[in-house]
C-alpha cells in the first residue's frame, strides 16, 4: 500500500506505549498467535464466491463455499465477518461422506468474527462450509465501496475493493489474517454494460437475465485475503505485453490515455523486477485500476494482479499535472509492483512485521527509479525520506520497526513512516554494508525460498547472510527491534602520517528527551576525507576511534547511506561548512537535514543551518536548493504570529531564494532538467509562503491574464488560493463547482481550503460538510485547512464529529482527528487532543493522540527556547 504523504511539520504517526522496548538481544517477533487471531484448528484453503452486488441499493448479495482441513476436533467454526447477514449456512463432509450440518451462527460485532457451532464434535478431515449471505457497500474505501464522480455525460457510479489491512471480512466470510493463504474462485453477477475487474483475467463471461451478465475469473494462486480485488463499472483497458504477462490500465471511459505513461512505466518496471528477483512475476497479467476519489488513508494498494490508484496519482492529465505528478505516477507503479513479490508473494506471517512490505517496496521504488530514470536523481530523495523517518523515530512515542500487533486497529496504525521510510532507511544501510550483489543473492533466494509462503523478519537476515557469507543479523535487529535514531557524535579529528583520526561516541538522537540514556547500536559507519578516494568503513557502539585516509576535513556518514545523525564538534562543523560548496550533493542534503534537526533539538548551534543555507552557490543541485527552501518554509511557520522577528525571518528567506529563482526563471528553459522544473514550482511556493510581494504579483498577474501553462498552473492557483480576498475565493468556488473532470474538481476543492485568510477558511470549513464538494473530499478540504489553522480546523471537527465521521474510514478516525491539530504551536492544543483521546479512543488506539501532543509541545519548545539564537544570528546579517 502506498500511504497518503503528510507534511512534514506534521508528521502523524501513532505511538506505541503499550510496553518496554524489545532488548536487542531477546528473540525475534514472537509467532505465537494473538488474542484477537482466530483458533488454529482451522484451516481455510479454498473459496469459491459469488457477488452480486446492487450498486444502487448499496447492498451485495454472496455465496461462499469455503474448502477447510479441520486439523482437530472441534463444536464450532470462527471466522471473521463484519456487516454481513446470514441467510443460510451448512458444513459437508469431503465428496461421498454424506455427512452435513446445519450449524447455529452468532455474531460478535467487537471481535468481527462469526462463529458456526454444531452442538456436538465434528471429528478432523476435509469439509466445505457453504455461507449465504447478505451485506453492505460503503461510500469510504473499505471493504465493498462505491465512488459516485462526474463526467460529461452524467453522474457515475463505479465499484471498487479494498482490504488491506482487515476488511476483507466485509464482503466474504474469511480467515482474514495475512497467514492464512489459500486459492480464490470469484464470479459476478453485474450489469451487461460494465466491465469486471478482479485479480486474475477473465475465465468465462456469459449473459443472464434481466440484463446482467455472469463474470467467472480465473482461480488465483494461493495468497492473503487482504490482496484480493473486485471492480466494476463503466471502464476502458488499454494493455501491453512483456513475454507470458498482460499488461493493463483500467481507467473511467475515455480516460485511457492519461494512464499510458503508468502502463509503460509499468513494462518497465516489471522487466526490471523479474531480473531482480529471479523469479519472474506470477500471474498471467497484471492490472493497475485508476479510480476517482480518495482515501486519508492510503494513495494505492497491491492487490496481486489488479493493482488499485487514485486517478491523482496515476493519471496525467494534461490540463494540470506537473512533473512532480509524473515522477509520484512512476514512484507509485514501481512502489506497488515491488508489492508483487514482497507482500503477494512472499507475505509477513503477521502484521508485526508490516515493514517487510512497506519497507522493502518503498526501497525498491527508490532504487529503481535511480536505475531506470537517473536523470530525476532520486536517491537524493531517500534523504528527505529518512529524515522523515527520524523526525517520527526520536520522539517519546515512537517504536520498533517490528512491533507487536494486538488489534485490527493497530494494524492500521501500522502503515506509518516506521514501517515505511526507516523500513527503507534500513534496508539501504544493510544493502551497503554486505554489498548489492549479495543483497541481491539473498533476497532471490528468500524469494525462492518463501513463494506462496509467510516470513518474519529472521527469514530475510539469514537468507542475506548466507548470500552474503558475513554476520548482519546482529546489526539488522538492533535497529529493526529497539525504537530510536542512533546519533555519532565527531568528538575530534586529528591528522598524522596522512590519516585522519576520528574521535566518535554513539549516541542517541531524541527530540524531546535531551537526557535520555542512550540505547546501544552496532552502527556501520561511513567516513570520508574530502577530496580522498575511498571511504573509511567501521562498526561504532560506545567509544570508538576510526582512522580516515586524508588530512581533509571529514564528511561522517558519507554517502548518506547511514541511518544516523551525524554532530560534529564545532571546529569540524566549521571545516566543512567551509568547504560546503565542494561536497557531493548527497552530502550536502545529509549534512543540511542533520544541522536543521539537532539545531531545533538544542544539540547544535540552531543558526548553523542558515550558515549552510548562505553558503550553498545558487548553481547547487536543484534538490539541495528544495530542500533549503522547505528548511525556510518550516522555519516560517513556526515564527508564526511572531511580528518583526517573523519578517526578518522572511526577509532572510526572500533574500536566498529570490535569486535562485531568478536564475532558472519562471519559464522552462529548453531542455533543461526534470528537477529544475520541480525546483520552480517549489521556489514559487515558498517565496509566495514567505510574503515575496514580486513572486505574488506574478502569480496573480498570470492567473487574472489566464496564461497558466499546463506546468505550473496548480503552482500558479497555489499562490492565488493562498492569499485570496473573497471575490477571488468566489471565483475558485465557481470553477471547481463547474468542473467535470473529477480529477482537477478535487483539486480545486482543496485549493479553496489552503486560504490564508480565516473567514474564508471557516467558510471551507462549512462547505466542506455539505455534498457539493463529493463524499471523499470533505476530510481531505479540512485538513488542507489544517495546515494554516490547525486549531480552527480540529475545533470544528470535533463539534461535527458524526458529520466527519461518516466520511473518514472506520480504520483512519483514530489518526484523522489528531492529525489535524499536528501544526498547532497553543499551549491549550494538547489538552483539547487528550480530552479527545480519552473520550473517544481505546487506550491501544491513542498513539496517534498521543503523538500529535509530543509533536505539539516540541513545536512550542522550539519557539521559545530555540528561535532566540536565530533571531541573533539574523540581525548580525541585515
Ligand atoms: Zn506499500
Amino acid at each position: 500500500m502506498r500511504v497518503v504523504l503528510r507534511s512534514a511539520a506534521a508528521v502523524l504517526c501513532l505511538a506505541w506505549l503499550a510496553g518496554p522496548a524489545v532488548s536487542a538481544e531477546s528473540s525475534p517477533s514472537a509467532s505465537s498467535p494473538t488474542p484477537t487471531q482466530l483458533p488454529r484448528t482451522v484451516r481455510p484453503t479454498s473459496y469459491d464466491i459469488t457477488i452480486e452486488p446492487n450498486a444502487a441499493a448499496l447492498t451485495f448479495r454472496g455465496t461462499v463455499t469455503i474448502s477447510v482441513d479441520v486439523l482437530a476436533p472441534v463444536e464450532s467454526i470462527t471466522l471473521n465477518a463484519v456487516d454481513l447477514k446470514f441467510t443460510e449456512t451448512r458444513l459437508t463432509g469431503s465428496k461421498g461422506s454424506g455427512v452435513s450440518f446445519e450449524p447455529k451462527v452468532t455474531t460478535d460485532e467487537a471481535a468481527q468474527t462469526a462463529t458456526f457451532a454444531f452442538g456436538k464434535s465434528i471429528p478432523s478431515g476435509q469439509y466445505s462450509l457453504t455461507l449465504d449471505y447478505t451485506g453492505k457497500i460503503g461510500t469510504q474505501a473499505t471493504g465493498l465501496f462505491a465512488i459516485d464522480y462526474d463526467t460529461a455525460s452524467g453522474r457515475k457510479r463505479a465499484l471498487y475493493t479494498q482490504f488491506e489491512a482487515s476488511d476483507a471480512r466485509r464482503m466474504i466470510p474469511s480467515w482474514d489474517e495475512p497467514a492464512h493463504k489459500a486459492t480464490f474462485a470469484l464470479q459476478a453477477i453485474v450489469p451487461r454494460e460494465q466491465m469486471a475487474v478482479s485479480n486474475m483475467p477473465v475465465a468465462e463471461r456469459s449473459d443472464v437475465d434481466g440484463g446482467r451478465a455472469r463474470v467467472r475469473f480465473q482461480k488465483s494462486p494461493k495468497m492473503s485475503t487482504y490482496l484480493l480485488f473486485f471492480g466494476l463499472g463503466e471502464f476502458d483497458r488499454a494493455t501491453a505485453r512483456l513475454g507470458p504477462t498482460e499488461l493493463g490500465v483500467v481507467t473511467q471511459k475515455g480516460k485511457a490515455d492519461q494512464a499510458k505513461f503508468a502502463l509503460d512505466s509499468s513494462v518497465r518496471v516489471l522487466r526490471e523486477y523479474n531480473d531482480y528477483f529471479g523469479t519472474p512475476y506470477a500471474l498471467p497479467k497484471l492490472d493497475n485500476i485508476a479510480s476517482p476519489g480518495s482515501s486519508r488513508f492510503f494513495s494505492a494498494m497491491e492487490n496481486w494482479g489488479a493493482i488499485y490508484t487514485f486517478e491523482y496519482a496515476i493519471l496525467l492529465d494534461p490540463s494540470i499535472s506537473t512533473e512532480s505528478d509524473k515522477q509520484g505516477a512512476f514512484g507509485v507503479a514501481a512502489h506497488e509492483i515491488a508489492h508483487m513479490w514482497f507482500g503477494d508473494l512472499v507475505t509477513m506471517r503477521w502484521w508485526d512485521d508490516l515493514w517487510l512490505n512497506e519497507g522493502f517496496a518503498s526501497w525498491m521504488a527508490s532504487r529503481t527509479t535511480q536505475r531506470l530514470y537517473p536523470q530525476w536523481n532520486a536517491i537524493l530523495g531517500t534523504v528527505s525520506a529518512r529524515d522523515r523517518a527520524m523526525d517520527r523515530d526520536a520522539i517519546v512515542t515512537t517504536h520498533p520497526i517490528v512491533q507487536k500487533i494486538e488489534t485490527v486497529e493497530q494494524a492500521a496504525q501500522a502503515f506509518d513512516a516506521i514501517s515505511y521510510q526507516k523500513g527503507e532507511a534500513v534496508i539501504r544501510m544493510l544493502e551497503g554494508y554486505v554489498g548489492d550483489e549479495a543483497w541481491r543473492e539473498g533476497v532471490r533466494s528468500y524469494m525462492k525460498a518463501h513463494a506462496y509462503g509467510n516470513t518474519a523478519s529472521e527469514d530475510l537476515w539469514r537468507a542475506v547472510e548466507t548470500a552474503a557469507k558475513q554476520p548482519i543479523t546482529a546489526i539488522a535487529r538492533d535497529f529493526t527491534l529497539q525504537p530510536g535514531v542512533p546519533m555519532i557524535r565527531v568528538e575530534s579529528a586529528t591528522c598524522q602520517d596522512g590519516k585522519t583520526n576520528l574521535q566518535l561516541t554513539q549516541g542517541e538522537f531524541s527530540r524531546d528527551q535531551p537526557n535520555k540514556k542512550p540505547l546501544a547500536w552496532r552502527v556501520p559507519v561511513t567516513a570520508k576525507s574530502l577530496g580522498a578516494a575511498a571511504p573509511a568503513h567501521q562498526i561504532v557502539t560506545g567509544k570508538a576511534t576510526m582512522a580516515v585516509p586524508g588530512c581533509n576535513p571529514v564528511v561522517v556518514n558519507a554517502g548518506q547511506s547511514g541511518y544516523y545523525r551525524t554532530l560534529y564538534a564545532p571546529a569540524q562543523f566549521g571545516q566543512i561548512a567551509e568547504r560546503f560548496a565542494s561536497l557531493p550533493a548527497i552530502d550536502q542534503l545529509g549534512i543540511l537535514t542533520d544541522s536543521w534537526a539537532l539545531g531545533l533539538a538544542g544539540q547544535q548551534s540552531s543558526p548553523d543551518v542558515l550558515k549552510l543555507a548562505l553558503a550553498t552557490p545558487l548553481t547547487a543541485d536543484p534538490q539541495v536548493w528544495g530542500k533549503i527552501a522547505a528548511v525556510l518554509g518550516s522555519l516560517n511557520a513556526y515564527y508564526d504570529g511572531l511580528g518583526e522577528r517573523e519578517a526578518r525571518l522572511r526577509a532572510f528567506g526572500v533574500a536566498r531564494l529570490a535569486p535562485v529563482l531568478e536564475r532558472i526563471g519562471w519559464n522552462a528553459g529548453a531542455a533543461e532538467l526534470e528537477t529544475v522544473a520541480i525546483l520552480r514550482a517549489q521556489l514559487i511556493d515558498t517565496l509566495s509562503d514567505l510574503g515575496d510581494s514580486k513572486v505574488i504579483a506574478e502569480a496573480r498577474r498570470r492567473y487574472a491574464a489566464g496564461d497558466e501553462k499546463p506546468a505550473l498552473r496548480k503552482t500558479i492557483l497555489g499562490v492565488v488560493a493562498r492569499h485570496a480576498d473573497t471575490a477571488t475565493w468566489d471565483r475558485l468556488h465557481e470553477a471547481a463547482r463547474k468542473e467535470k473532470t473529477p480529477l482537477v474538481k478535487d483539486y480545486l476543492y482543496n485549493l479553496l481550503a489552503s486560504t490564508e485568510d480565516e473567514a474564508l477558511a471557516r467558510r471551507t470549513l462549512e462547505l466542506a460538510l455539505t455534498d457539493e464538494p463529493g463524499s471523499t473530499n470533505g476530510p481531505q478540504m479540512i485538513a488542507e485547512v489544517a495546515k494554516l489553522h490547525p486549531d480552527l480546523a480540529f475545533d470544528f471537527a470535533i463539534a461535527n464529529m458524526d458529520a466527519v465521521n461518516e466520511r473518514v474510514d472506520a480504520s483512519s478516525r483514530s489518526v484523522y482527528f489528531p492529525f489535524l491539530a499536528g501544526t498547532s504551536h497553543e499551549p491549550t492544543t494538547p489538552a483539547k487532543v487528550e480530552a479527545y483521546a480519552r473520550a473517544r479512543l481505546a487506550p491501544s488506539a491513542r498513539r496517534s493522540a498521543e503523538t500529535t501532543v509530543a509533536n505539539i509541545k516540541d513545536r512550542i519548545r522550539v519557539r521559545t527556547e530555540r528561535l532566540r539564537a536565530i533571531d541573533e544570528w539574523l540581525a548580525t546579517k541585515s
